[in-house]
């Protein structure tokens, strides 16, 4: 293969172009910073801003504050920097007047006004406000948004895929990746950086395009990892044969009516304090859904497995088309594909996950990441604890922690004399690294690895110690097939570097999920099935040091914070009867 050079020069690199990496580049541009957006795919078609913009949360000026500041802190289960929190509930507002004026629409009602409505929360007394994007699905909107970063003077390159970071002196410059078609390589010498390239959702489960690149890159620069543990692996309830099966039953939860079983007829949400109706009103939905897996997961525990859910119920495909119809019509389409009759089914609830998106490159609340140089956003950011599900999470989360790392990856930019002076060394080990699977000819295959590493997530999505400390050996076997990668084309040589950072992150988040001794929010420890407000108040941190993983807790530094809980040990699922000091 031909590989020729490209060297670009910018004050600010922004890798990924979703809503995070978008808001980033905006804001960075807005203050002044030649700006370059850097994105693997077709920016606008690619990540989960492409797939899932549905609703966005926002908070009022004129909100109750102090209740939204409570309920999102207790959503999170106090892993949230509450600091981050407070200054964000405000700035929620703020940004979403950004996306107005950047011409994105948001359904409105008869007198053209917004249309808002509320998600339940854990908590009765709080409710979600969001709104519906209008049209649902991301690209029409991240097209706005890259139009007005054009428009604004900030530089789109598509289809580049970056696999590493720059450094001098602990100090990020750079980063190195090459084009996704033609195989050219690619030299970014930069003043600052920000990652804004997402997350993952597992090795098996729809989006094979996110692997934790930013993670892993973050990793091996010498940046900090929290709270990995809640990074990923929500387990959860799906009917079989549905892309998103997830949605399927945890969208249907306002409806009340519909019995979801154990497999001795029992309705067993209702047997748990957290995901019982409440009286008078439905069924919780939106952020109890870890919850609602959570009960599930314990009835198959308990051998009362399998649970399912009975659509048979009168009138029932009608309903449910008509609610995804009004809010999430691409689950319509998705079951007409599959060619599934939901009001003739009985759904199997079985073990799927959704990002929990809780964990990430440790940010401040500037979205500055432990080292110099180096901003992170969205859902490549831990975006300080802000968890799936809860007010300061998703679109909204990307929005905040894309323009403060903007804002502050321009700030360190333009603070900059000059350039940093690469080293031609570091150059050229990265880029050898970067081709040599094109000179394997009989290695091994990225796909083979990559089943080998959806193998042994299935030890770390159901967590008990054994299973766990298996997962880290599978991975480090993995691991060790890596330098034998083959690839003949760009398209496989991505894909090679892929499984390589999909390794690294689940290395990251098994490591983390055997260091937290309880079950916190989306991490279920079938062996410490308490959540321990007394002992584990703390966060998980991993970094690399000289190759090797580290991985350590931090405590949170609750008593400064307004919002505390009571110290003691209790059942997630049934706080009120079982607590004990
Ligand atoms: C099915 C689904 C439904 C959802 N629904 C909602 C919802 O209704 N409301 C809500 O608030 N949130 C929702 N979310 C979450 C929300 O979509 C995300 O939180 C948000 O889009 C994250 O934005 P981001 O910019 O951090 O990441 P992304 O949108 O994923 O963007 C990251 C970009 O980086 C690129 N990239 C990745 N790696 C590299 C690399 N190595 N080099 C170059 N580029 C790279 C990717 O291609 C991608 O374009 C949903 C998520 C999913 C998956």
């Amino acid at each position: 293969m031909n590989i020729s050079e490209h060297v670009v020069a910018t004050d600010v690199l922004v890798v990924g172009a979703g809503m995070a990496g978008s808001f980033a580049a905006i804001r960075a541009r807005e203050l002044g910073a030649e700006t370059v957006i850097v994105e693997q795919g077709k920016s606008g078609f690619c990540g989960m801003g492409a797939r899932g913009m549905h609703q966005l949360r926002v908070v009022l000026p004129e909100d109750d504050l102090d209740a939204v500041m409570e309920g999102t802190v207790k959503e999170c289960e106090y892993i949230i920097d509450q600091d981050y929190a407070e200054m964000a509930i405000k700035e929620m507002w703020d940004r979403f007047q950004d996306l107005l004026k950047f011409g994105i629409k948001f359904r409105e009602d008869e007198s053209g006004q917004i249309e808002w409505f509320f998600m339940d929360t854990y908590f009765p007394e709080f409710k979600q406000r969001c709104t519906t994007w209008e049209p649902m699905g991301g690209h029409v909107q991240l097209l706005k948004l890259k139009g007005e970063a054009i428009r604004r003077g900030v530089k789109v390159l598509d289809r580049i895929f970056i696999v590493d970071l720059l450094t001098v002196d602990g100090k990020v410059c750079g980063a190195v990746g090459f084009d996704t078609i033609k195989g050219d390589f690619y030299l970014f010498k930069t003043k600052a950086v920000v990652l804004a390239c997402s997350g993952s959702i597992g090795p098996g489960h729809g989006m094979p395009q996110l692997t934790g690149d930013g993670w892993a890159m973050a990793l091996r620069a010498g940046a900090e990892l929290r709270s990995m543990e809640f990074a990923n692996s929500v387990v959860g309830a799906g009917v079989p044969r549905v892309s998103g099966p997830f949605f399927v039953h945890l969208y249907s939860s306002p409806m009340p009516d519909y019995p979801i079983t154990n497999a001795m007829g029992e309705e067993f949400l209702e047997k748990y304090e957290r995901t019982r109706k409440i009286p008078g009103g439905r069924l919780q939905a939106g952020p109890p859904w870890l919850r609602q897996g959570l009960a599930m997961l314990r009835e198959i525990r308990e051998g009362r497995g399998p649970c399912t859910i009975d659509w048979r119920v009168p009138d029932m495909g009608n309903r449910l088309r008509e609610y995804y119809a009004s809010y999430f019509n691409k689950v319509l389409v998705q079951m007409k594909h599959s060619g599934i009759t939901l009001d003739k089914s009985v759904g199997v609830l079985n073990l799927g996950i959704v990002s929990g998106q809780g964990g990430g490159i440790r940010i401040n609340v500037n979205a500055e990441t432990t080292l110099p140089g180096l901003c992170a956003a969205g859902i490549a950011s831990d975006q300080l604890g802000a968890v799936s599900h809860s007010t300061l999470c998703g679109l909204a989360g990307a929005a905040i922690t894309g323009y403060r790392a903007g804002e502050s990856a321009a700030k360190h930019a333009l603070a900059q004399p000059k350039s940093d002076v690469i080293s031609a060394g570091q150059v050229n080990q990265l880029k050898n690294e970067i081709y040599a699977p094109l000179g394997h000819k009989q290695g091994v295959l990225s796909n083979d690895i990559r089943s080998g590493v959806a193998d042994a997530w299935i030890n770390i999505d159901i967590r008990e110690e054994p299973r766990l400390k298996k997962a880290q050996e599978q991975l480090e076997e993995l691991g060790k097939e890596t330098p034998k990668l083959s690839a003949d084309d760009p398209h496989e040589l991505v894909k090679c570097h892929k499984v390589k950072n999909l390794i690294l992150y689940s290395q990251a988040t098994a490591e983390a999920a055997l260091l937290r001794c309880e079950t916190r929010l989306g991490h279920y420890r079938l062996d410490y099935p308490m959540t321990d407000n007394k002992n584990w108040l703390k966060w998980v941190i991993n970094r690399q040091v000289g190759g090797e993983l580290q991985t350590y807790v931090e405590d949170i530094p609750i008593e400064r914070w307004k919002y505390k809980p009571e110290p003691v040990v209790f059942d997630p699922l049934e706080p009120s009867k079982k607590e004990a000091s």
